[in-house]
């Protein structure tokens, strides 16, 4: 049996239809993961090849495997959402694709074709799909997160590209990111740390920048943020983004601002649909540079009315303040009105509830 080419080794012993509903019932994030996985294996000498959606289970790697020592790996974050009819869809997966590659390039692993990548998605939900959520309202943000992989594979103590990769998707019923509905929440503005610096990885989407960024994590919970956001690594001044997701300033006269991308920060698709989606609303989405001290500013005068935060997995999250070891900088209305119109249109669309007039889903089932 194949599905766009992937050989299907269906799983014996799938979760039992009760507990599978169970569990889609109170996924949590990341908790809980389908019966399957897609795998494609590359070798130096015969490339991409042996394409297969296997049952989900444990990997057995040599304890020399090169990623386990000096973490040549790179990953993506895309959700499959259920629409009202039953279909399965997914959101701007050529843009997953092409991060995935401009990932792959830059930690020396071998890029995957759109048809490889996005044909691995189709392998995997058609065999899953009885894992894609039904949300009961559109208050229920409940998807299933399929998560991309690929590890250097080989038994080698040497430093050099790994002469043999896997590339795996895994799938992990998804409820809204956050418990009890979209606050504000606070960001602690990192002095210790940095995510990214010029010539290094942070437009990547790989392991290492998330290892790296759990100290300044902990920092963060332990004066009671909820995430990280980065300053520059070489003036310390302008805003870059948080662990994890995108920044959004919206001001009072309809800008909308967003970091400009300068090799540090990661290439949010959510980032570049919110700009497109406030342009369709009137606003005036900008690119550029801005200082912590706009953002101080800003808050202070009102001239910046909402801050929020966006990605695939929590979509967007109202900031509500900047924590640091010498102040607070608190928007004057945190709820954010604007951040709340956008979020709702981009679920809207990607639920089926809206009108896809960029063309940006992808049916998978
Ligand atoms: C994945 C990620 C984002 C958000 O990207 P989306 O494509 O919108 O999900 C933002 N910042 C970092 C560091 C990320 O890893």
């Amino acid at each position: 049996m194949t599905t766009s080419g992937f050989d299907v080794r269906p799983n014996a012993h799938p979760t039992d239809a009760a507990i599978r509903d169970e569990i889609l019932g109170n996924s949590g994030f990341g908790r809980y993961f389908s019966d399957h996985m897609a795998h494609i294996r590359w070798t130096a000498d015969k490339g991409w090849h042996g394409h297969e959606v296997r049952p989900y289970g444990p990997l057995t790697l040599d304890p020399a495997t090169a990623v386990l020592h000096y973490a040549q790996e790179i990953f993506e974050g895309i959700k499959a959402y259920r629409h009202a009819d039953g279909s399965v869809w997914t959101f701007r997966p050529e843009k997953n694709a092409a991060r995935f590659r401009a990932s792959a390039r830059r930690l020396a692993l071998p890029e995957l074709g759109d048809h490889d990548f996005i044909g691995s998605l189709e392998a995997l939900v058609a065999q899953d799909d009885a894992w894609v959520p039904t949300p009961a309202s559109a208050a229920e943000e409940t998807s299933l997160y399929l998560r991309p992989f690929m590890i250097a594979s080989e038994k080698f103590l040497g430093v050099r590209p790994s002469k043999e990769v896997d590339y795996y998707v895994i799938a992990s019923p998804a409820a809204a990111y956050f418990k009890g509905g979209v606050k504000p929440v606070s960001i602690w503005l990192s002095s210790n740390y940095k995510r990214a610096a010029p010539g290094g990885t942070g437009y990547a989407k790989c392991g290492g920048n998330y290892a790296a960024s759990l100290a300044a994590q902990k920092e963060a919970e332990a004066h009671g943020c909820a995430q990280v956001a980065f300053l520059d690594a070489v003036e310390n001044k302008w805003v870059e983004e948080l662990g994890g997701m995108n920044l959004f300033f919206v001001y009072r006269d309809g800008r909308i601002v967003t970091p400009k991308l300068t090799g540090t920060i990661l290439e949010g698709v959510t980032r570049d649909s919110i700009m497109q989606l406030a342009r369709d609303e009137g606003l005036t989405p900008e690119e550029r540079h801005i200082s912590i001290d706009e953002w101080r500013d800003g808050a202070a005068s009102g001239e910046i009315q909402e801050v929020f935060a966006c990605g695939t997995a929590a979509v967007v999250t109202p900031i509500g303040e900047l924590v640091s070891d010498d102040e607070r900088i608190r928007l004057v209305d945190g709820g954010g009105e604007i951040g709340k119109r956008l979020r709702t249109q981009l679920l809207d669309l990607q639920y089926g509830r809206r009108e896809d007039t960029h063309g940006w889903l992808t049916r998978l089932a």
